[in-house]
Order: structure tokens, then C-alpha cells, then sequence
């Protein structure tokens, strides 16, 4: 028997328009020690889901087992105690603003009524394991976003759970936070063997860190699979994008990720230009809308230049048909001008 086994699981909800299918039969198996994606656009049911897994909402119907215990039936003092069992973390963090890093951690250590030397204790081991050392006595608002979430880490794993459930746990931050953020996650998993489960809407993520991931769409979990295969061969149309999006920076752009993107961002995509010195900066941004016809505006440019040569990146907004935008990645790459695509939700 795996670890976590959902069998079946539909949840409903009364919306507006009639019934809405949050979680539409679903079934899966994570294993302890995995660390498990789920990713989907917006609406697809991910935190549905999650609170399915933290016994936060109960299915409409079908089975949740955790640990060979039968989720579902829980109530009352049997639904607390699971729920101490299960950490989560937050994508805007939920600290308590007036407690200090120290005090945010041992707090649901408190509310347990863990006699105070051993809570304090225990949370100096926390402390050390996220990398706060040093920072126990500050406040949030002294913080930056990655230490943020690592307070949030550690007061997720306070009560030493079994599964460590991430809402987004990474959305609010930068590129390279989110590194450090998943590092850590990725430490953690191993050096307590803790079964991790992840819902984002960013590829990357899963990437990352991931061993297996659930793709979803509509309530439904349309595919599953070990991360590197679902990137190698994506099965279904969601995933393919989900998988363009992410390579897209990496790799000559297709028309299908070019029809996507304009698709995504019908107001215009935002690209990262980034010269390295062999062109001019000004007949490259004039060129390329007098040739492709693309409409362009420039929103941030730290461009160093001279007569020959121009130096740095910047933000443009790029709106045309398909053919057009197209155009203007070909001309980019002719001018050897670096392109990355910029996600903005
Ligand atoms: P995701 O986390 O992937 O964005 P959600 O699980 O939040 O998706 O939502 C899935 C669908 O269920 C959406 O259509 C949402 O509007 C609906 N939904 C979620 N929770 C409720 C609720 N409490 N009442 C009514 N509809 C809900």
C-alpha cells in the first residue's frame, strides 16, 4: 500500500451556475519520501486538493488514505491530531507579524503545550535546519521573502508531520530565492525522508525538485508521471504547454509556444532582451518593428552604450500576430540579441 492513495475522489461545491466539480475523480498514489508536483492553471482544482490531503474540506466522495488511515472518517479530536501530522506551507507565508522568528516557530509547539524548554529547544534545531541562525530575534517585516518562507518552513515542520504539504510555496518570490527555497526543501526530504507535496502553476518548480508529477485540468488529473519523462514525451495538450513554457528560454521558439504565448498574454508579451556588446541598441529596436511589423514598447531598459556597441537588458512588450512575433524572435536571434520570456500573471 503507498503512503498517501486517493481513490475516486470528487469534490463538489455549490457555485453560482450549479454544481462545480473542484476535484473530478481523482486517483493516485504517492510514496513516503516522494516529493510529489501538482500543477495546473489556475482553477484546476490544486487547492481542492490540498485540503483534501490536510482534511480540510471532505470529499463528496471516493477514498483518502494517508499513512493506511482512512482520512474521510476522521472527526472531532482524531481530525485535530491527524491535521498536527500534516505541515503546510503558504505561498504569502502567514507569519504572525507582532512574533519574532523564534516565537512564529514555537508557536503551534504552544498551543500543544510542550513544556517550554523543550519547545525552545526544539526550535533552535528548526532554526538551524532553515539557515536563521542569527536572525531568531527578528520580525517578519525585518525579513526578506526567502527567510520569510524559511520561518514558514520551519513552523510547518514544528510538530514533526509526516507530509509537508506547499501551496505555491514559491510564487511570491524571485528567481533565485526560489532556488534557495526548493534547495532547502530538497534537504529536508532527504535528510528526514519527509514525503513532500507541491501545487504550483510553475513548471520550473517541479522540475527542480520533483520525483513524479500530476498534471490537472478541470478537477481532473489528465496525466502522471516521473518528472524527467513527462518532460521528455508530455501526453496531453496541457502538459505540452506546460512544458513549452518552461523550455521556451532555453530553446528556439516554436510556433506552437509562439501561438501560446500570444494566447497567455493577448496584451502583450514580456520579453527580456540582453545585449552583449556586438550590436547597437537603437537601429535593433527600430529595425525590428519596421521589419516585423510587431508593435513594441520599451518598459525598462539599463542599456550602456556607444556608437557600435550597446551593453545590459531590458524589458520590452511585444504585440503582433503570430507570424509577426515569430519574425521578431528570428530577427533577435540574427542580431544575436538574448530573448527570454518573461512570465507575468
Ligand atoms: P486551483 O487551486 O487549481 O486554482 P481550486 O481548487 O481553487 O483550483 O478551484 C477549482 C474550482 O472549484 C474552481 O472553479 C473554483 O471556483 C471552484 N471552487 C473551489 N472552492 C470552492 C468553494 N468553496 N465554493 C465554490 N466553488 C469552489
Amino acid at each position: 500500500m503507498s503512503f498517501i492513495e486517493l481513490h475516486h475522489v470528487k469534490k463538489e461545491f455549490q457555485g453560482k451556475e450549479g454544481l462545480v466539480s473542484a476535484v473530478n475523480n481523482v486517483s493516485l498514489t504517492i510514496e513516503k519520501g516522494e516529493i510529489f508536483g501538482i500543477v495546473g492553471y489556475s482553477g484546476a482544482g490544486k487547492s481542492t486538493l490540498i485540503r483534501l490531503l490536510n482534511g480540510l474540506e471532505q470529499p463528496t466522495s471516493g477514498e483518502v488514505i494517508i499513512g493506511q488511515q482512512d482520512v474521510v472518517e476522521l472527526k472531532g479530536a482524531k481530525l485535530r491530531d491527524y491535521r498536527k501530522r500534516v505541515g503546510m506551507v503558504f505561498q504569502h507565508f502567514n507569519l504572525l507579524w507582532s512574533r519574532t522568528v523564534r516565537e512564529n516557530i514555537v508557536l503551534p509547539l504552544e498551543l500543544e503545550g510542550m513544556a517550554r524548554e523543550e519547545r525552545e529547544a526544539r526550535a533552535t534545531e528548526l532554526i538551524q535546519l532553515v539557515g536563521l541562525k542569527g536572525r531568531e530575534e527578528a520580525y517578519p517585516a525585518q525579513l526578506s521573502g526567502g527567510q520569510k518562507q524559511r520561518v514558514g518552513i520551519a513552523r510547518a515542520l514544528a510538530n514533526k508531520p509526516d507530509i509537508l504539504l506547499c501551496d505555491e510555496a514559491t510564487s511570491a518570490l524571485d528567481p533565485q530565492t526560489t532556488d534557495e527555497v526548493l534547495e532547502l526543501l530538497l534537504t529536508i526530504n532527504r535528510q528526514l525522508n519527509l514525503t513532500i507535496v507541491l501545487i504550483t502553476h510553475e513548471m520550473h518548480v517541479i522540475r527542480k525538485i520533483c520525483h513524479r508529477v500530476a498534471v490537472m485540468e478541470a478537477g481532473k488529473v489528465v496525466e502522471t508521471g516521473e518528472v524527467l519523462q513527462v518532460f521528455h514525451s508530455p501526453q496531453q495538450a496541457v502538459t505540452k504547454r506546460f512544458v513549452q513554457q518552461e523550455l521556451l528560454p532555453e530553446n528556439e521558439p516554436t510556433d506552437q509556444s509562439i501561438d501560446y504565448l500570444i494566447q497567455k498574454y493577448p496584451q502583450g508579451v514580456i520579453l527580456q532582451l540582453k545585449f552583449t556588446g556586438a550590436q547597437s541598441k537603437e537601429p535593433v529596436i527600430s529595425k525590428v518593428i519596421k521589419q516585423t511589423n510587431v508593435d513594441l514598447n520599451v518598459l525598462q531598459g539599463t542599456i550602456q552604450q556607444n556608437q557600435k556597441a550597446s551593453f545590459g537588458t531590458m524589458l520590452v512588450q511585444v504585440t503582433g500576430t503570430k507570424e509577426e512575433v515569430a519574425a521578431a524572435f528570428a530577427y533577435f536571434k540574427e542580431q544575436e540579441v538574448g530573448v527570454e520570456v518573461k512570465h507575468h500573471e
